[in-house]
């Protein structure tokens, strides 16, 4: 758990990097030498061209209002705005138009646009006719003019008057634990996309964008990925990934707020060890981790009647403790809590793992702000990105523990991409926490008196700790009248608590056969 939150904090110190002013480049031209500032945000080099207009003694205007330049070449006009990925480059004799988009935006900083270098040379050139070389670190070169014919300016842009650049740009593959991210950058939302996996190829096809195959052909793959071939098939993209036997799902999904699209690549759970008997006991179903929400200082939510969630999570999870203790006899349970006292939430998950747990169950109630309220019966939650209204709001109420916790920093906000890598931790158990989260759905549904409202999936802290497959559960709605008489009955608790049971049980089957099939 520690290391999963400082990787947490690692993440979002890179991540929240504000642009500043750093260094400057010599650009150079038969006339002289003159420094121009830039600076560097994830890799790419941004200048100001109003700097590079006047070391170049080209004529510019600059609308300061606007934010738009203009740098007036001898054929061409060159207008640029700020925070915009679009430059409109203008012949002067003709007044004919060609749009550059660039897959990202300009800057605007200090009164001044600032452009990204290396994708901004190739439209400069064009405009300007002359040569420019990037020659690294610092000096960007003005050289020879470019002979008017090899400006095919007009040849390439479509209907719409647009050159489009490619959508999907790159792609980074990096290795974790539990398996591989790779994140694909796009500067087009991509409207649909599908995945498929076969003889060890996994395809994923995305809907109505180009990519850079070229580039994106030559990107050094890792991890489970042996390796990528991209291609543009009529209005799509087919990437065809070569992963390894180690293989078990991959999970494609948007990230919130960008257009990019990230892509996981999970592992199998049961890794061999060099001594098979060994291995098998390291997989051994032998402890279960029973987790009661809330606690001590910390309520939980407040039912009618001024019920207290932390009081029934205590009850339903001794119950259930008590049926695995009598009826299972050569698995060890482990309580978070098993009194009412306060436990951090990424104690709990510490506390699982050092058991060594194969199966961590979180035990809470629901509650809503009006009360009494219709809304009842029992959820089932597994870790992942909360994705509903309703889902983030459960979550947030259910985080909002950490108030009473002593360093409520450490819980960093989870953010999109900071969830999916910390929920990919977790994604290699995701199959075996979802398959015991739709037995459990299916108990409740059979085998108590509340409604069964499905298994749901949403963003719990208290779920990222531990390494195993995990779930939440919401056992009904202490805000609604049935649902709280049930749930403080100890006979109906009883009966959760069984159904619950009955769930462990046919998870142990299914666990030990999908054991004896990977090892
Ligand atoms: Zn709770």
């Amino acid at each position: 758990m520690r290391i999963l939150l400082i990787y947490i904090k690692l993440l979002l110190s890179t991540a929240i990097i504000i642009a500043q002013p750093l260094e400057k480049i010599s650009v150079i031209t038969e006339k002289g030498i003159a420094d121009i500032p830039i600076f560097k945000r994830e890799q790419t080099v941004y200048f100001s061209i109003k700097d590079f207009a006047e070391a170049t003694s080209v004529n510019y205007f600059f609308n300061e209002k606007n934010r738009k330049i203009e740098l007036k070449f001898d054929n061409f006009l060159l207008k640029i705005t700020a925070k915009n990925p679009y430059y409109v480059i203008t012949e002067k004799a003709s007044g004919k138009q060609v749009i550059y988009q660039l897959p990202t935006s300009s800057y605007y900083f200090g009164n001044l646009i600032f452009i990204p270098l290396l994708l901004s040379i190739d439209p400069i050139e064009k405009a300007y006719g002359k040569q420019l070389t990037f020659s690294s670190p610092h000096k960007l070169i003005v050289g020879s003019n470019i002979p008017p014919g090899q400006i095919n300016l007009f040849n390439d842009i479509n209907e719409s008057g647009l050159n489009t650049s490619f959508n999907i740009t790159g792609l980074d593959v990096s290795e974790r634990t539990n398996g591989t991210l790779i994140k694909v950058h796009s500067n087009k939302r991509i409207p649909s996309y599908f995945s498929s996996h076969k003889s060890g190829i996994l395809t994923i096809i995305f809907r109505q964008v180009n990519a850079d195959i070229n580039k994106i052909n030559r990107v050094n793959v890792g991890g489970l990925v042996k390796n990528v071939i991209v291609k543009n098939i009529g209005p799509d993209t087919e990437f065809k990934f070569a992963v390894g036997e180690e293989y078990s799902t991959n999970e494609v999904m948007n990230e919130d707020g960008t257009n990019d699209i990230f892509i996981t690549i999970h592992n199998k759970i049961f890794t061999k060890a060099e001594d098979e008997q060994r291995t098998r006991d390291k997989w051994d179903f032998d402890v279960i981790v029973i987790d009661a929400g809330h606690g001590g200082k910390d309520p939980g939510a407040i039912g009618i009647n001024n019920i207290k969630e932390k009081d029934i999570n205590l009850k339903a999870a001794l119950k259930l403790g008590e049926l695995i203790k009598k009826n299972m006899r050569d698995v060890k349970v482990v309580y978070t809590r098993s009194t009412d006292k306060f436990v951090d939430l990424h104690k709990r998950g510490k506390i699982a793992n050092e058991h060594n747990g194969k199966l961590f169950i979180s035990i809470h109630c629901n509650s809503t702000k009006k009360k009494p309220s219709e809304a009842n019966g029992i959820e089932v939650y597994l870790l992942r990105p909360g994705r509903t209204k309703e889902a983030i709001s459960i979550a947030e109420r259910e985080n909002s523990v950490i108030e009473y916790e002593d360093d409520p920093g450490r819980y960093e906000k989870l953010t999109d991409e900071n969830f999916i890598l910390v929920s990919m931790a977790h994604s290699s158990y995701m199959k075996y926490s979802e398959s015991f989260a739709n037995m459990l759905n299916l108990q409740f549904k059979h085998n108590t008196k509340l409604k069964a409202r499905g298994v749901k999936q949403a963003g719990f802290y208290v779920l990222v700790g531990a390494s195993m497959p995990s779930v939440l559960i919401e056992s009904g709605f202490i805000s609604n009248k049935k649902d709280s008489k049930y749930l403080k009955s100890s006979t109906d608790q009883q009966q959760l608590a069984e159904a619950m049971f009955g769930a462990i049980k046919e998870y142990r089957l299914y666990y030990k056969k999908q054991m004896e099939a990977e090892l």
